[in-house]
């Protein structure tokens, strides 16, 4: 008999479990439930506090939570969230002109998502090949690197390498051509007249905290300005200070013509994604020719704004490169025999394990069970991106945990 009162409650399914069932399965999600994270630390469904080694792939550079973002957003959602680009709101122009500066950039157009901000750079480049340099309709070429990561939409599924993210998808975009990863004799093969763009990550995320060879970035750079190829820089995951710098590719002394922007751009709160160049390149666009309902919305240009004065005083990525010498050194020092390699910068490291062993995947379930959560990627590597703002104490606690899963 049901108690008065008690109303037609129906048992309540575990998240873990309605996520399987009502949700697609493009995700193989750890099993923890996350209900509360403040810094670098968050607590799942039962109370257990657990480190966060992953921060939302650098999505949460800031941490969870950050005091000054979340005011941010407060105040913001408190006055206006949106108006779209039929007409101006009073948020969009600092941004604009604090991510101009920041990058030092004439111009930026804001998205929301990264790959929308990667699909921006790959129409202003072909748009540009048009109009600018003369390249011949629908002749446009963009070079890319082996084992990219910049998105999921189709055509950016045209041009990756990993067969997950792209068998099945067709037909493909054309336009596009591959080559090796820190080859830059391959890159100078590979353009032809037609050849528009570069488009690279400074350092390959999600292929597993690639680094490609010292001097690659500024000979790519060099390759593209001889050829009137634009060098396009997608700092989505590598930008907002993870490296220890702003942007990955001033570990180079790298100025590229386009940055992409996104994940830690939105302050871990909200999707902001941006594209900055100069007016000679942005300049090609007119009114109706590109955009967004939500893209350069008040709300994420508030937070964004904020995200941009956070990283002018350069604090966070002196923490980012102090933390990362810590955490690398610590890392190259004690790895058991299981490990070949540790690669990384700042604080961001890829932990490459011999193959033909318990996989990575098991490996930071175990860490999970311990309090720490990190997320592998290709079997074989652990990802490790803390939050910028994670305490020495607490690195350190994680990085203990974390030998010990590796053993
Ligand atoms: C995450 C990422 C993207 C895609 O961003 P989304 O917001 O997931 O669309 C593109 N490029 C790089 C380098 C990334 O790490």
């Amino acid at each position: 008999m049901r108690s008065p009162g008690s109303g037609c409650h129906t048992a309540s399914m575990d998240p873990r479990e309605q996520v399987e069932r009502f949700s697609a399965h493009n995700y193989h999600p750890l099993p923890v439930v996350i209900t509360h994270g403040e810094g670098s630390w968050v607590t799942d469904i039962d109370g257990k506090k657990y480190l966060d080694l992953l921060s939302a792939y650098s999505a949460l550079n800031f941490g969870h939570r950050h005091p000054r973002l979340i005011e941010a957003a407060k105040a913001q959602l408190d006055r206006l969230t949106l108006t779209s680009r039929a007409f101006h709101n009073d948020q969009l122009g600092a941004f604009a002109q604090g991510l101009s500066e920041l990058t030092g950039k004439e111009m930026v157009l804001p998205m929301n998502s990264g790959a929308e901000a990667v699909e921006t750079a790959i129409k202003t480049a072909r748009k540009w090949g048009y109009l600018v340099k003369g390249v011949a309709a629908d002749a446009a070429r963009v070079v890319v690197a082996d084992g990219n990561f910049h998105g999921r939409t189709t055509t950016i599924v045209s041009f990756s390498t990993d067969p997950d993210a792209r068998d099945d998808f067709g037909p493909f975009t054309p336009g596009f051509d591959v080559v090796g990863y820190g080859d830059a004799d391959a890159l100078r093969a590979a353009i032809t007249p037609s050849t528009v763009a570069f488009l690279v990550e400074p350092i390959q995320g999600e292929a597993g905290v690639l680094l490609p060879p010292d001097g690659y970035l500024k000979a790519a750079r060099e390759i593209c300005r001889e050829n009137n190829v634009l060098f396009i820089a997608d700092e989505i995951q590598s930008g907002m200070g993870r490296t220890g710098k702003t942007f990955a590719v001033e570990w180079e002394d790298v100025v590229p013509d386009m940055y992409v922007m996104g994940k830690a751009l939105g302050g871990g709160i909200y999707p902001v994604s941006a594209v900055a160049a100069d007016s000679d390149v942005l300049g090609v666009f007119k009114p109706g020719e590109h955009g967004s309902t939500f893209g350069g919305n008040p709300l994420g240009a508030a937070i964004g704004t904020q995200v941009i004065a956070m990283l002018k005083t350069g604090e966070f990525q002196e923490r980012s490169r102090v933390m990362g010498d810590h955490m690398l050194d610590r890392l190259r020092a004690e790895a058991p025999s299981t490990v070949a390699e540790i690669r990384g910068r700042g604080l961001w490291a890829g932990v490459q394990l011999h193959p033909g062993q318990e996989s990575a995947r098991s490996r930071c379930e175990r860490l999970m069970v311990d309090g720490v959560l990190a997320k592998d990627t290709h079997e074989t590597t652990i990802r490790l991106a803390p939050p910028l703002v994670i305490e020495q104490d607490d690195l350190d606690l994680a990085i203990d945990k974390l030998l010990k899963v590796l053993h």
